[in-house]
Order: structure tokens, then C-alpha cells, then sequence
């Protein structure tokens, strides 16, 4: 049976995530949130007190983790070797080490096949740098999710504050920005539209615009 898939790539900050697990829980789709496997990785370097930026010793680490991606009512957990990470993965600290781990070519490749099973077995909405040029270059849906600096300084830090984690508007900016030049001049996988993704800026969009956007993209798809 075919399934469908829809690839929303773009920046940190965008609102990939929120737009994409509500569009994915009205449309009855599952969410796959491609960073939270970087992530893990991420956190499995740290936790090791590995440099992320050698790729030694990030790849050292790979034969001794096993991801799984478990969905509960339609919400992703990620496990790293039987343990829930969903919540500890989410620190700006990791952030920084699963954007540098994920320049590794091996990184890449051992997740690849894990995000084209998902897909290949559901009706998906994945959300990543590379879903549409990479991942799923046949997804039915692409779209390139992207907003001022600013405001998606302004939403992660809101994020992040609601989630107790203490930082400043100017951290997050930077962190940002130097993730986000790190993802797009990358040679490998880097952040970039596909050339058959439809670009939705959200700056101007609050969530339910955007959310609703995004579903009459994926129904006009369908039809
Ligand atoms: O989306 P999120 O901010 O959780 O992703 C964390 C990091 O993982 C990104 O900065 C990026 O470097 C990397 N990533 C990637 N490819 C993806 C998803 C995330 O390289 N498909």
C-alpha cells in the first residue's frame, strides 16, 4: 500500500515542529521529528564527554547506541538504548552537539534507513533540513517552512522559557544563527529548499494560520 508523505523542511525556529504534529494529528498522519534523532546522537557524545566536532570519536559511539522512535496517542518519544530521552535532548546545549554530529556522513547514513522505513510504512508528516532533497525526494508534499531571524528567536525562546529552560532572547538568536549556517553551508545534506517545495514564510502567520496553511497544502495535495 502506498502511503503518503509529506517533507517540511527549514530553519530552526520556524515553528517546523508545532505546525507539523498538529497538522499530522488532524490529518490522522504521524509526526516524525527527524532532529530528535540527532539529537540522541548528540546526547549520546556528550554523555560520553566525547568532542562532537571529531568525527573519531562520534563515530566511535555509533555501534553501541540503538534509537527507537515510539508513538504514544500520535506524540513521538525517542529511546536511546531503552531510555526515554524525549525531554533531556531538548537543552540548547545538545542542540549545538546534534548540529555537529550531524555533519558526519556516517551519522547520516546510520539514520537514513530508520526514516525511510517510518515512511514507507505510514501515512507520515517528517520534518527535518533534508526530508524533501534527501530523505523522501518522492514525498507527494514538500514544504519549505522558514521566518525572520527574529521571530524564531522570539519562539524558541518562548519555547524554551515555558519549558523552564533559563536563557536570553540574544542567546538564542545566536545559537540559532550559527546553527543555522552550520546546517546550510554544510556540504552534505545541507538546509536547503527543494527545487519542487513550496515556500510558506510564517513570519506574519500566528500558529493557526499557519497550521491551516499547511493543511490546505497537504489537502489540495491530495485531491
Ligand atoms: O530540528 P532540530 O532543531 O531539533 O534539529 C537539531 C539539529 O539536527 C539541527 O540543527 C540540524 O543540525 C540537525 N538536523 C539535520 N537534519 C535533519 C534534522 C535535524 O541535520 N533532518
Amino acid at each position: 500500500m502506498n502511503h503518503i508523505a509529506v517533507a517540511i523542511d527549514g530553519p530552526s525556529g520556524a515553528g517546523k515542529s508545532t505546525i507539523a504534529r498538529t497538522a499530522a494529528k488532524k490529518l490522522g498522519f504521524i509526526y516524525v521529528d527527524t532532529g530528535a534523532l540527532y539529537r540522541t546522537i548528540g546526547l549520546a557524545v556528550f554523555r560520553k564527554n566525547f568532542d562532537a566536532l571529531n568525527p573519531n570519536e562520534v563515530i566511535s559511539v555509533l555501534p553501541e547506541i540503538n534509537i527507537k522512535l515510539k508513538y504514544v496517542d500520535n506524540n513521538q518519544r525517542v529511546y536511546l538504548n531503552d531510555e526515554d530521552v524525549s525531554e533531556l535532548i531538548r537543552t540548547p546545549e545538545i542542540s549545538l552537539f546534534a548540529s555537529r554530529v550531524s555533519i558526519i556522513a556516517e551519522v547520516r547514513e546510520f539514520l537514513l534507513d530508520m526514516q525511510r522505513d517510518i515512511a514507507d510504512k505510514n501515512n507520515v508528516i517528517m520534518d527535518g533540513r533534508d526530508i524533501g532533497t534527501v530523505i523522501l525526494p518522492n514525498a507527494k508534499v514538500k514544504i519549505f517552512l522558514t521566518a525572520s531571524d527574529e521571530k524564531r528567536a522570539e519562539r524558541r525562546y518562548l519555547e524554551l522559557f515555558q519549558k523552564g529552560v533559563s536563557t536570553t532572547i540574544e542567546e538564542v538568536l545566536n545559537d540559532m544563527r550559527e546553527r543555522d549556517k552550520k546546517d546550510s553551508s554544510r556540504s552534505l545534506a545541507p538546509l536547503k529548499k527543494a527545487d519542487d517545495a513550496i515556500l510558506l514564510d510564517t513570519s506574519e502567520l500566528n500558529l493557526e494560520e499557519s497550521i491551516n496553511t499547511v493543511i490546505n497544502i497537504i489537502k489540495s495535495a491530495e485531491a
